[in-house]
């Protein structure tokens, strides 16, 4: 975390709202979840989280193993290339790949993509073939069943996303007919955002042993495994990211059981995560413009609202927004509002906070992860806040995205 004095002394020189990003804590994230995997697992980094260039190449670079970018378009290709990745390190997922996007993907050198259907399989079949590719092709696989009890539910159900685990014995005979790819193994992401290790271990266990089962079933002998994700942190309130003492281990035990020889014959695991690489490296800092009392009620009115963070959670996806801040000393209870012209633009309701008063700035915690890009940045018409990226204390970039609108001549 940075420093309180750094933290002011970084709003004061450029303004509020401000996310602020320490590098430093994005390098311990990444070593934590590669030592809480066995040392064969291959870890994707999924750009959604936060697509800035800084902190994906903070996963790549640096002490330790690198992360893989996980993408979902060609702008967060664009991120990955650069970071300074290659197009051979990346995976591309998603339920609606347009050929074009598969021409700039393949043509950038992707190889390596998680497929939703036997349609998808054939745009990338048939993309890959018209620039002399193969690419190699994970199925993504939308479970009949699911273990323990989870936050955000991804399996189970009728979704754009993945195979249903059902049918994938009657579509084996199209997917193989598919030129120009290579059925390379299975993606699975039934879990976000894990309330416990052990919900955690046992979605995993869960997934390994569906995918020894599909591949002997489907007589698919497996090169590369996704067994997805799930690893947690707080979301703008206080804390520390999730710890995983034994996960380590049952991993080993899970492949050990149903793939006896994945040490040497495969499949390659992998996980991948968000939020965990990256939440607890930002914080959001805002100014308060002014504090109103409405029939008894407190708002703190600040400047950045669900334009600048948390726009998306309103969407369900996510986290709904509920701010905490660190308080120590006297309290109150007011309501955390931005400043949008709408009476959806609450960070946090009626919640514990210090007494504030125009001027005064506020930090909010944990939010690396699903900050500018997951939010509502053109609504209303603000500036994106600017991005302050931070190395031992130090700033090593500060910038902001932009909005401009290009007309026609100009349009690409
Ligand atoms: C969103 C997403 C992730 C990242 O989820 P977190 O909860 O942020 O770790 C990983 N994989 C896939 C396929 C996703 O869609």
């Amino acid at each position: 975390m940075t420093r309180q004095t750094d933290l002011e002394a970084i709003a004061a020189r450029y303004g509020t709202p401000v996310y602020v990003y320490d590098l430093d804590e994005v390098a311990a994230a990444r070593r934590e979840l590669f030592a809480a995997l066995p040392e064969e697992f291959e870890l994707f980094y999924a750009l959604k989280a936060n697509p800035h260039p800084e902190l994906v190449r903070a996963l790549r670079e640096g002490e330790g193993r690198a992360c893989r970018p996980e993408i979902s378009s060609t702008g967060e290709l664009a991120a990955a290339l650069a970071a300074g990745f290659e197009g051979a390190d990346v995976l591309y997922t998603g339920p609606g790949k347009t050929l074009g996007e598969l021409r700039e993907a393949i043509g950038a050198g992707v190889r390596l993509f998680s497929t939703d259907s036997v349609t998808d399989v054939q745009h990338v079949g048939a993309v890959a073939r018209e620039l002399g590719a193969t690419a190699q092709v994970l199925l993504r696989v939308n479970s009949a069943s699911a273990s323990a009890t989870t936050s955000i539910r991804m399996t189970g159900t009728p979704s754009q996303f993945g195979f249903d685990s059902e049918v994938l014995p009657s579509v084996m005979p199209e997917l193989r007919a598919v030129q120009g790819i290579e059925l390379a193994g299975f993606h699975f992401f039934p879990l976000s955002n894990a309330r416990d290790e052990e919900s955690l271990v046992g979605e995993f266990q869960h997934t390994i042993a569906l995918a020894a089962q599909l591949s002997r079933e489907l007589e698919l002998p497996l090169r590369f495994l996704d067994i997805g994700g799930g690893f947690t942190v707080p979301y703008a309130v206080p804390g520390g990211r999730g710890r995983y003492p034994k996960l380590r281990e049952e991993l080993a035990a899970a492949l050990d059981l149903h793939f006896p020889n994945w040490r040497t014959e495969g499949p390659q695991p992998a996980c991948e995560s968000g939020r965990f690489l990256i939440g607890a490296s930002g914080t959001l800092l805002a100014g308060v413009s002014n504090v109103k009392v409405s029939r008894g009620r407190k708002f703190v009115i600040v400047d950045a609202g669900i334009n600048t963070f948390g726009g998306m959670s309103g969407l369900g996806r996510l986290l709904p927004v509920a701010v905490q801040l660190e308080v120590d000393g006297e309290t109150e209870s007011a309501s955390l509002v931005g400043p949008l012209c709408t009476p959806g633009d609450v960070l946090g309701r009626e919640i514990t906070l210090p007494p504030l008063e125009a001027g005064d700035l506020v930090a909010i915690p944990n939010a690396g992860a699903y900050g500018p890009t997951a939010s509502l940045l053109m609504f209303l018409g603000r500036p994106a806040p600017v991005e302050v990226v931070v190395r031992g204390g130090e700033v090593v970039s500060a910038s902001r995205i932009e909005h401009v609108r290009s007309y026609e001549g100009t349009l690409q």
